[in-house]
């Protein structure tokens, strides 16, 4: 952590956030400890005294967006405003990145609030200094993630994640449900819930398969405002009953399905440290379908994992072509300091990583397109975001659309409100979006 020299205390802040779902959170938990310490929010990072970036060390192309926000954000300050480092990269290369970036005036990894307290603001912390209890600040949309679980207890060969944010630490199903109820009383509809890995939930604090019965709990927010629950990451293994069945029970969980599944070949799976195979994902997906036509799936790949065959590589295609995910995400492999992969031999050329990462788009591109003409004609239960900046109509996402990372809905010939919930029928697709008007 490098010292920071002015003496003045910041009046005003800005945060700028990075990466994950997981890293939003906890820049809305320091956006409400700054809030508490009397800060206010500026209205641009130029007229903050205190610029806070929250950075993100996935792979190495993130890492490079958190430099180069950091360093654009010092060239954007106002002259003496403060800029502090914080987040995955600061946790994972704090000296390194405090050596890299003079620019900031502190470096400081998780349990930011406390360390912000102590080298921004010259105070002592308020005692509170983990990040996952601290109270959240007002949600700025209708929707809103909640962090279940910080760290993962697993060990993909690939993933350094571990290595940083530690083993998995659930947070008590009483903290999480009044976190939830104050989101829902400050106006959230939709609740994103997130973790390294959902389905693990309670396993640290001895009750495997807590997940359901936290469900449960916050299904009883309905009665509050609470429209819509839905669950981001699960590890495919721990998709089965009861889970399943809660998930498609509750009126307010989501049936969606964000499965990382990683690839679908068993050998190369297993080099990667992880379950499953192609089939038991397509047995999965199916058993699903089955029980719920309507359910929507998403699920993330790597391509070229070291020593990925032009077989193994045909079995993912095959796979992505065959069992038609809503969405996905392809990500080139990344190799982490630290991790087993990083070590191994068999790396794929950047050239052969790319053309395979192409037809791997091109195959969910064709499957994602599919899926949403297919709802042309449907009617459809869309929670309002907000509204189109240029024509003011209605704009928001059903069961099948995750925040942020899915297409929307656009209502035309509609005016509704933020958190507001309309039934429409979907007049037409124009890529991940669709169109729909009042049914
Ligand atoms: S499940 Fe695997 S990929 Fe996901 S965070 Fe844990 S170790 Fe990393």
């Amino acid at each position: 952590m490098s010292a920071v020299s002015e003496p003045e205390i910041p009046t005003r802040f800005h945060v700028e956030t990075l990466g994950c779902p997981k890293n939003a959170v906890d820049s809305d938990k320091l956006t409400a400890a700054l809030l508490a310490d009397g800060l206010e929010p500026a209205t641009s990072p130029e007229e903050a005294e205190l610029v806070v970036v929250n950075t993100c060390a996935f792979v190495e192309a993130a890492r490079q967006e958190s430099i180069d926000a950091a360093l654009a954000l010092a060239d954007a300050r106002k002259p003496g405003a403060k800029l502090v480092v914080t987040g995955c990269m600061a946790e994972r290369y704090g000296a390194e990145l405090a050596a890299a970036l003079p620019e900031a005036d502190a470096v400081v990894g998780f349990g930011g609030e406390g360390a912000l307290a102590e080298v921004v603001l010259k105070r002592k912390p308020t005692g509170v200094r983990d990040l996952l209890e601290l109270p959240r600040a007002a949600p700025s949309a209708p929707w809103a993630y909640v962090k279940i679980a910080e760290g993962c207890d697993r060990a993909c060969a690939f993933c350094a994640i571990p290595s940083f944010r530690g083993k998995q630490r659930s947070r008590s199903p009483e903290s999480i449900e009044a976190e939830a109820r104050s989101l829902v009383e400050q106006g959230a509809a939709e609740l994103v819930l997130v973790a390294q890995d959902l389905a693990w939930y309670g396993r640290d604090t001895g009750e495997p398969g807590a997940l359901a019965p936290l469900l449960r709990r916050l299904d009883a927010l309905a009665a509050e405002g609470l429209a819509r629950i839905r669950l981001l990451y699960l590890y495919p293994s721990e998709v089965r009953d009861p889970l399943v069945s809660t998930m498609l029970e509750l009126p307010t969980v989501a049936p969606y399905f964000d499965l990382s599944l990683q690839h679908a070949s068993a050998p190369l799976l297993r080099r990667m440290k992880r379950w499953g195979s192609g089939d038991r994902f397509g047995e999965i997906i199916t058993a699903i379908r089955a029980r719920e036509p309507d359910a929507a799936f998403r699920s993330s790949f790597i391509v070229g994992f070291p020593g990925e065959t032009e077989r193994e590589h045909d079995e993912l295609l095959s796979f992505v072509a065959e069992v038609e995910l809503d969405w996905a995400g392809f990500f080139p492999f990344s190799r982490e300091d630290g991790t087993p992969a990083a070590a191994m031999d068999g790396a794929i050329p950047d050239e052969v990583m790319h053309e395979r990462l192409r037809e791997c788009g091109e195959v969910q591109d064709s499957n994602t397109r599919a899926a949403r003409d297919a709802l042309v004609g449907a009617d459809v239960h869309v929670l309002v975001d907000g509204t189109d900046e240029e024509t003011g109509e209605p704009v928001g996402r059903t069961h099948r659309e995750a925040p942020e990372i899915d297409g929307v809905v656009r209502i035309t010939d509609a005016f509704a409100r933020p958190g507001a919930q309309v039934r429409a029928r979907v007049t037409s697709a124009c890529g991940p979006d669709l169109v729909a008007k009042p049914a």
